[in-house]
């Protein structure tokens, strides 16, 4: 099956892999006329969904970004996958997918190397390629991302992005100003990113570049919480850690208000966006008797990661992950807080200012200075430091009479308590500094493409002949709307022509076809998805046997083959209401 769509892709325009004239290099993908046209409707209902309806703002970063993002990201030390070399043949593969590919175990990415090694051992696991044994071969960390220099030399090392987020984390400061520091406010980015796979397969569901589209929602944790009304009525399958790790776990149906009700997802904001996005799937083509949201199980989270759901569509066989869903708490925030040195909160003003007590020092200079010489002023920051981490230890001084105890450059060094100038103020504050969480919502383009693809591919017979179509929705299919004449004569072709304008002058993607029997060029629009054919013919021109039919035209629903007469001023209307769906074909 995957052979059928991968074929129907290259033929018709999807996808091909890129420079082909040159031999190709594996997962690198050029999108064909159809392809460009159905990821760009893709992505546009993923924009609209994801960003307008939700009143979202959005970005667009640069994919080179310097070395100190992914310093402070953690993607330098930890993005890495675990690489085996076959000692024979020299080819390069994922450690994990040999092992998941060739034995029960599941998740073997989350296993340490040793434990893989081990495993590639015990089972006798052979080179995908040559067959020759991989036992003993050393396992070592591949860091995924593409190095490059910024400018010439070395001296300013980037890399190509593994992921649009950080391009979002790093702009806080900024995109918290445009939001007037009101939580929660969320910020999408579609873009590429790049990953240097080991081993790139299955056509565009592993590749090098591929494209994301990600959602980053900053919330306050102690406040604030989604409004469930939009999804609460939508129903998914779920597949909770608890049954995945049960003998005879269960897949569950469940709609949205269930699975918060009853705690099966935790987290309410993780809850409204699996709603969302199984709407947002199924509007694009994804089968959802071949979806699931599944959770990660304890192994799989990332340390700092609360909660982790996926949404998984099965494609041959195989569930795929096509995007994740994480609540991420403060982590990506305050690592660019430590790194840059920059403010990553927001100010949040109370409604009224609120007096409260706070520990303050002064430390006597005159004191420190001829004690501690050198180190006096660092003994001074120290104690400020104290007293807002561990107000306590001087409350404590204050009482025994005993020196506070402050740690410099690994020296300890102890002032009495009267020379810290310890105090407690009374202070009216109007506000406090937030340090705000983020859930966020991951997809990945391709997949849900390829995905689409896979799952709207037919085969069946229309008068007695084998056909293929994709019966991908209105919304995205590359092309609305195929026109024809019924023959290439009397003025028909002509008048085919004129409506051919007026529907693209209504915003509608229209293709114009004259040559071959009429049941060819069907065919041919019903193999790259598109829903509706139009026919200009006699009956259009008023030369027909029947006058009533006269300035109307044929519109034929793809995958029902059904046809019904339309008047030509309303066509472009008509159209466009079957396109969004305020319209069905039954209506007509
Ligand atoms: P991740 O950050 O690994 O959770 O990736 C987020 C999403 O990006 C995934 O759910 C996939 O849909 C997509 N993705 C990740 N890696 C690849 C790849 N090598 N090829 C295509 N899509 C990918």
């Amino acid at each position: 099956m995957i052979e059928d769509v991968v074929e129907l892709a290259k033929r018709r325009g999807f996808f091909v892999q890129s420079a082909g004239v040159y031999g190709g290099v594996s997962g690198f993908y050029t999108f064909g006329p159809q392809g460009a046209a159905l990821k760009q409707n893709v992505e546009d209902t993923w924009r609209d969904r994801f960003a307008i309806q939700e009143g979202n703002m959005e970005v667009d970063a640069p994919t080179v970004m310097p070395e100190a993002v992914f310093e402070a990201s953690g993607h330098l030390d930890t993005f890495d996958d675990m690489h085996v070399e076959c000692p024979e043949c020299g080819s390069n593969h994922r450690a994990d997918h040999i092992v998941e590919d060739n034995t029960d175990i599941e998740e073997a990415e989350s296993l340490p190397a040793a434990e893989v090694e081990e495993l590639i051992a015990e089972y006798e696991l052979v080179c995908p390629d040559c067959g020759t044994g991989l036992a003993g071969q050393v396992i070592d960390d591949f860091n995924l991302m593409f190095e490059t220099n910024i400018g010439p030399g070395s001296a300013s090392p980037g890399y190509l992005r593994p992921e649009t987020a950080q391009g979002i984390f790093v702009e806080f400061p900024q995109l918290a100003e445009y939001a007037r520091n009101q939580l929660p406010f969320g910020v999408t980015q579609i873009g590429r990113a790049y990953r240097n796979e080991i081993s790139p397969r299955k056509s565009l569901l592993r590749v090098r570049e591929f494209t994301q589209a990600e959602l980053e929602l900053f919330v306050d944790p102690e406040e604030d919480e989604p409004t469930l009304d939009r999804v609460r009525d939508v129903t998914a399958p779920f597949y909770p850690a608890d049954e995945q790790e049960a003998a005879d776990g269960e897949i569950r149906e469940a709609t949205i208000g269930e699975v918060v009700d009853d705690g099966t997802v935790a987290d309410p904001w993780i809850a409204y966006y699996l709603g969302a996005a199984a709407q947002w799937y199924e509007s694009i083509g994804v089968d959802m008797d071949r979806f699931r949201f599944r959770q990660h199980l304890a192994g799989e989270l990332a340390h700092y990661a609360a909660d982790c759901w996926d949404a998984e569509a099965e494609v041959d066989g195989d569930w795929i992950e096509l995007a994740g869903f994480a609540y991420r708490g403060d982590y990506d925030l305050s690592k660019h807080a430590d790194h840059s040195g920059e403010e990553f909160t927001v100010f949040k003003q109370y409604d009224d200012p609120v007096t409260v007590e706070r520990a303050t020092v002064d430390p006597d200079m005159s004191a420190l200075g001829p004690e501690f010489g050198g180190a006096a002023a660092d003994v001074a920051a120290a104690l400020e430091s104290l007293v807002e981490r561990d107000p306590d230890a001087f409350e404590a001084a204050s009482e025994s009479g005993d020196p506070v105890t402050v740690e410099v450059d690994g020296e300890t060094y102890e002032v009495p308590i009267e020379q810290t100038g310890y105090a407690v103020e009374e202070v009216t504050e109007s506000g406090e500094h937030v340090s705000p969480h983020v859930v966020e919502p991951s997809f990945g383009v391709d997949r849900a493409l390829y995905t689409a693809l896979d799952h709207c591919y037919r085969e069946d017979e229309v008068d007695g002949e084998s056909r293929t179509y994709l019966a991908l929705p209105a919304g995205v299919a590359p092309t609305t709307v195929g026109v024809f004449p019924l023959m290439d004569r009397d003025g028909m072709g002509d008048r085919a022509h004129e409506v051919v304008d007026d529907l693209r002058d209504a915003g509608l993607a229209v293709t114009y076809d004259d040559s071959g029997a009429i049941g060819r060029r069907y065919r041919r629009q019903d193999e790259v998805g598109t829903p509706f054919c139009v026919t200009v013919d006699y009956d259009t021109l008023g030369e027909g046997d029947d006058p009533e039919l006269e300035g109307t035209v044929t519109v034929r629903e793809r995958d029902s083959t059904d046809q019904r007469r339309v008047p030509v001023e309303s066509l472009a209307e008509t159209l466009r209401n079957l396109r969004d769906g305020a319209l069905t074909f039954d209506d007509i």
